[in-house]
């Protein structure tokens, strides 16, 4: 069935983000010969719409009223892009303004939201499955009212092609808000984020020690620094031995890699449920009734000490 699909956009540095191109290439497949539009708003969004690929309309505002996500103002603007592009599903990226927008958006639109989704597809009508119990299971739903929104997962769909939005619509400008934000800071966080990469080493509390991370990093590199990141298991991060910002799991980030390599990492619920979405899982695990040996494709069983010293010269020797 076709389907009018308005993506959420989201900015970085004046260009659409790989999440948003993300999104519009479902939207392409999810439209089905209905239209797709993307809503940009910020500086810069006028000149991004003509990078948003696979959109054919794009309703913006420049207005760096809108830079900072201040929810309330975004609302006002995206009820009018919902209303003016007639979408039946509107897709959100699961970020941190994502997060805040799905569910208020909904509201004001009297109708439901599916947040995280891994997956959406029209079998008979739109399905949306996301994670539920902390990444044990997956659940499938179907909105019954008008608009459906989502919001999905980075790397949930391949980036669009194309050309970007031909037709432009302007949206007003910020209204005003009671949200005063009174400063920001960019996470450091030098390198590939956990996010963006199609590999993710992570090590966990077995690994003893801060030093192991630097064995744990010594992996990431020898698979490549513009492939891998480091990740960390809460228990790892909360010991001080890596940072907040690398931390997978519920409480920390999201991660669908490709790879998603877990070392020394007991597997539990809240660490899988940030990267059960991985396409392959690779374990290594002295306990060999680790719960990890669940979720993962290939496992290793054995002391990491010798296990990924081994690993990496293996990985040398192959490039
Ligand atoms: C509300 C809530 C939210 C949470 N959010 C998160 C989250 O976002 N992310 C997260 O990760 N956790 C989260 N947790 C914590 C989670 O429950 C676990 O405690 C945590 O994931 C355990 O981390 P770990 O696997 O590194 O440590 P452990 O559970 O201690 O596991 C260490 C593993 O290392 C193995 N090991 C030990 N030595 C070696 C060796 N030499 N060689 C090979 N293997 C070895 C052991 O067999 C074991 O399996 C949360 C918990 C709660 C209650």
């Amino acid at each position: 069935m076709a389907h009018n699909v308005l993506v959420v956009g989201e900015l970085a540095g004046g260009s659409p983000t790989s999440t948003t191109l993300e999104l519009l290439g479902g939207a392409q497949g999810l439209a089905a010969g209905g239209s797709v539009s993307v809503a940009l708003l910020g500086t810069g969004a006028s000149a991004a719409a003509a990078k948003a690929a696979g959109a054919s309309k794009a309703f913006v505002s420049d207005d760096a009223g809108y830079d900072a996500v201040k929810a309330e103002q975004w609302l006002a603007a995206l009820e009018v892009a919902v209303d003016q592009s007639g979408a039946d599903l509107v897709l959100i990226a699961q970020s941190s303004a994502g997060r805040e927008i799905g569910p208020r958006l909904a509201a004001r639109k009297k109708t439901a939201v599916a947040m995280d989704c891994a997956k959406i597809e029209d079998a008979g009508g739109l399905k949306f499955t996301r994670p539920a119990y902390g990444g044990n299971a997956l659940a499938t739903y179907s909105i019954a009212t008008s608009p459906a929104i989502a919001t999905v997962r980075a790397k949930s769909f391949e980036e669009a092609t194309g050309a970007g939005a031909g037709e432009v619509v302007q949206l007003p400008a910020a209204g005003a808000s009671r949200t005063n934000i009174t400063g920001m800071e960019k996470a450091v966080s030098a390198g590939l984020q956990i996010t963006d990469a199609t590999v993710v080493v992570s090590g966990g509390r077995g690994l003893g020690a801060p030093e192991g991370f630097k064995v744990v990093e010594e992996l990431a590199a020898a698979i490549g620094n513009d492939k891998a990141a480091v990740g960390a298991s809460r228990a790892a991060v909360d010991l001080g031995w890596y940072p907040p910002s690398q931390q997978v799991g519920l409480t920390g980030k999201v991660v669908n890699p490709d790879l998603y390599i877990a070392v020394a990492i007991s597997g539990a619920s809240q660490h899988m449920a940030g990267c059960s979405g991985s396409k392959t899982i690779v374990a290594i695990n002295r306990d060999k009734d680790a719960n990890i040996f669940g979720f993962a494709k290939y496992g290793i069983v054995g002391d990491w000490k010798a296990i990924v010293p081994a690993l990496i010269e293996e990985i040398k020797k192959a490039k």
